[in-house]
């Protein structure tokens, strides 16, 4: 199989790609990943997204970029990239089912994924009782007591979303103040089933089959307290998904994408663009943004691609006068 543009991740900087990409007739094709929509498929609410007077799902909108950009001939295909071979033109990526694409062009839009507390029981009660997705899992913590993790947008916006279902939430938050916007603060506090635990963070997560409560400690006194919960949600920030790209292209010391602010990575013809460059602004729009870029730049990559491959012929064709 072979694409002038390959996108990799399908969140709102690959889906932007692919319509920018589509629209310049370059009939992208995005490898979805293993979180089809990205990490705003699974956000309940977007306030802050342009246009959406009264907000809109985050699976919405990310199901409405990718029609969208079906539209004009965006092709998707449901796999993992698990190899990207760039020492050769054009590059080779291979599938997780061993299928291997061909790409003129690729842009890496892979984002990045919720960081984990990395305590004792975390890993154990994965899905039983911790969960990184309150908008995939609130329902099943109806009338119950959680623990949200973070004091930024993200723990305040999913814990608030968890409020719908359960009867008592409890923020825990390593200082004294957020970070979180102001207006989710004002939420947040004025919300009765909402407290908070300040200046502390769950060191342990207990229970055996399932969450029974969180081991936690006040950063400030060292004192340690149980606290019987059914539900535990680190908030607590990403990390990019790029380890594939290790090798590859030149990565920061947190493993974000570096690119020359034009999305360029120091691979000429692959681009990055989203979250797993970002991490200073982190939203939809702007995600959203660098992938209508990165589209741009690789269009101009490829016309110039081309243009040389053309003259080069050309040349090959017709000697320079003088050689005769
Ligand atoms: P974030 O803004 O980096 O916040 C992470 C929170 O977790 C912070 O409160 C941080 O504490 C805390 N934290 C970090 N490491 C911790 C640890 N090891 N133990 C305990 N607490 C820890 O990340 P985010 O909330 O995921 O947001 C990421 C980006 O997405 C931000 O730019 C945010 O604005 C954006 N976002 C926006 C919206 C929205 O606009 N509605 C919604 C979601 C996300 P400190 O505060 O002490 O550092």
């Amino acid at each position: 199989m072979h694409s002038q543009v390959v996108i990799i991740g399908s969140g709102p900087a690959g889906l932007t790609a692919a319509l920018y990409a589509a629209r310049a007739n370059l009939e992208p094709l995005v490898v979805r990943g293993l979180q089809p929509g990205g990490l705003i498929a699974t956000t309940s609410e977007v306030e802050n997204y342009p246009g959406f007077v009264d907000g809109i799902g985050g699976y919405e909108l990310a199901e409405n970029i990718e029609k969208q950009a079906a539209r004009f001939g965006a092709q998707y295909k449901d796999a993992l990239i698990t190899k990207v071979d760039a020492s050769q033109r054009p590059f080779v990526l291979t599938t997780d089912s061993d299928e291997t694409i061909t790409a003129d062009a690729v842009i890496i839009s892979t984002g990045s994924s919720p960081r984990h507390l990395g305590v004792p029981g975390e890993e154990k009660l994965a899905n039983r009782g911790v969960s990184y997705c309150a908008t995939c899992d609130g329902f099943f913590f109806r009338g119950k007591k959680v623990v949200v993790v973070g004091g930024g947008n993200s723990a305040l916006d999913e814990g608030l979303f968890l409020t719908r279902y359960v009867d008592e939430l409890i923020f825990v938050h390593r200082r004294d103040s957020l970070r979180a916007d102001p207006v989710l603060q004002d939420r947040a506090f004025s919300n009765p089933k909402v407290r908070f635990i300040w200046d502390s963070t769950v060191e342990e997560i207990l229970g055996d089959e399932k969450v029974t409560g969180v081991r936690v400690v006040n950063l400030k006194t060292g004192a340690t307290e149980d606290l019987a919960v059914d539900g535990v949600f680190p908030y607590i920030g990403h990390t990019p998904n790029s380890s594939l790209f290790k090798d590859i292209i030149e990565l920061d010391e947190n493993g974000y994408v570096l690119t020359d602010g034009r999305t360029h990575t120091n691979v000429p013809g692959i681009f990055a663009a989203g979250d797993v460059v970002d991490h200073i602004y982190r939203q939809a729009i702007t995600a959203a943004g660098e992938g209508c870029q990165a589209a741009m730049e690789a269009t101009w990559f490829l016309a110039e691609q081309e243009h040389a491959a053309k003259k080069k012929a050309e040349q090959v064709e017709t000697p320079a006068l003088g050689t005769w």
